[in-house]
């Protein structure tokens, strides 16, 4: 059996049933209350409906989130369609203590994959799962000159990176200076190190040399400093040119200028790069932990 057979043919296959289905994308935003988690959900949605649709979600004010909440829009490029959604999550500080404020956004996430394999265990399973898990969770830090995490992120940071991808950022870093900028995050990086919270691009024992490079690249990259706005005006010396920005007294920060903060590079990070790989890790880091264990205490209940 030496010829050609033709079977490769089967990623166009492949291809073909994944792009009828589409992709689901899951992404979370957990912080401190006032850090611009809803203001980043606007920014990241608007920017890319915007260039995916040509359409853009109305200026309204943000109110304040109360509840863990999920918004889903589908996106389309070419033949590839991508249901992105974000949770937004009430932010902690709301409330004077602070004692186990990460329970419910790490129930939250368990759940979607407890219902995840429920559907997956019933006899008369659907042909297709909706795919509710969180593949990214992007944690928010305050950011404050000197200082890398505080206490109670590093206790939060620790319960989320046992249940899913962490991926931090600095929140509001049009308040930092440039130097401030690389002292936080420096500092935040061995904060991490320091604590042994373990960061998605996960090291897996197996890795090429490219996989190794490109991780190593993402670490050098994260936190991400990214500012956030829910508003878009004129660019001012293009004014056909729309931009997405805050307007200060001093000028005007846009946001997708990467010489103003890295969100374009965290937005490549989750929507290009690292879109397919960050579902995947969700598959088989974390879900199949929490399938493996959830199987187990019912074998031992049921024995
Ligand atoms: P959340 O509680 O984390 O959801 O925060 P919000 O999105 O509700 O934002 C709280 C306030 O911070 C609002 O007044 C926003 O306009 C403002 N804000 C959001 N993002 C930024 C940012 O990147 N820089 C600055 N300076 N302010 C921001
Ligand atoms: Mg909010």
């Amino acid at each position: 059996l030496g010829g050609y057979v033709g079977f490769q043919t089967i990623t166009d296959q492949i291809q073909k049933r994944m792009l009828q289905r589409g992709f689901e994308f899951n992404i979370m935003v957990v912080g401190q209350s006032g850090l611009g988690k809803s203001t980043f959900i606007n920014t990241l949605f608007n920017a890319s409906l915007l260039s995916s649709t040509g359409r853009t979600l109305p200026t309204t004010p943000i109110p304040q989130t109360t509840s863990i909440s999920t918004t889903t829009h589908t996106l389309t490029e070419g033949p590839v369609r991508l249901h992105l959604s974000i949770t937004d999550t009430p932010g902690f500080a709301d409330t004077i203590n602070n004692d186990r404020c990460w329970d419910p956004i790490v129930k939250y996430i368990k759940d979607q994959h407890s219902a995840f394999l429920r559907k997956e265990l019933t006899a008369q399973r659907e042909s297709r799962i909706r795919d509710t898990r969180i593949h990214c969770c992007l944690y928010f830090v305050k950011p404050r000159g000197g200082r890398g995490l505080s206490e109670l992120d590093v206790m939060v940071l620790k319960k989320l990176a046992d249940v899913v991808n962490v991926v931090p950022v600095i929140a509001k870093s049009d308040s930092l200076t440039l130097e401030e900028r690389a002292e936080v995050k420096e500092l935040i990086r061995s904060d991490f190190q320091k604590y042994g919270i373990n960061l998605y691009p996960y090291s897996a024992p197996f890795m090429t040399d490219d996989d190794s490079a490109i991780n190593h690249q993402i670490h050098s990259l994260i936190p991400f400093c990214v500012i956030g706005a829910s508003s878009s005006f004129p660019h001012p010396s293009h004014p056909q040119k729309l931009i997405r920005g805050r307007r200060t007294r001093w000028g005007v920060i846009d946001v997708e200028d990467e010489r103003h903060c890295e969100f374009v590079y965290l937005r490549n990070f989750l929507m290009v790069t690292h879109l397919y790989d960050l579902i995947d890790t969700t598959r088989e880091v974390h879900y199949e932990g929490f399938r493996a264990k959830q199987l187990l205490a019912l074998k031992e209940s049921s024995a």
